[in-house]
């Protein structure tokens, strides 16, 4: 798309600091980490979403989110990695070309988790179900 930020990066129209490319996939460096070596990996074909992207793009981004995320951590040292999508506003998408964070993790980097909130009983028979039928009706 043409005033996509992301679809610059992929033209070259705008530098970013690439560190993995091929003919599908662009994987450079986030320019507000949340720790150092935490890269963005985005599929070259424009789709705005997790959720809206052809099948391609994400086997094309998790496969090559696997390999930097083994990358980070052999660079930094790191002892773990989170990958992560932010779908949609309410999810923190900001900008709306798919990309996929991958992000090392330090022992007390001070990153939190998500907070867990438990269902109250029988409510997760009743969540399943709610998804069972979305999943049903096709
Ligand atoms: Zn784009």
């Amino acid at each position: 798309m043409q005033d996509c930020l992301f679809c610059k990066f992929v033209r070259k129209e705008l530098p970013a600091e690439i560190v993995y490319e091929d003919d599908t996939v662009l994987v450079f460096v986030d320019i507000k980490p949340n720790n150092p070596g935490h890269v963005l990996v985005l599929p070259k074909a424009h789709a705005d979403t997790f959720a809206d992207a052809p099948e391609e793009s994400i086997q094309a981004i998790a496969l090559v989110a696997q390999r930097m995320g083994r990358a980070v951590m052999k660079a930094f040292g790191a002892t773990g990695f989170n990958i992560g999508v932010n779908n949609g506003q309410t999810a923190g998408q900001v900008i709306y070309h798919l990309h996929m964070h991958v992000i090392p993790r330090f022992e007390g980097d001070g990153l939190e988790h998500w907070h867990g909130k438990p269902y109250q009983d029988g409510e997760i028979a009743e969540v399943g179900q709610k998804i069972r039928n979305v999943l049903s009706l096709g």
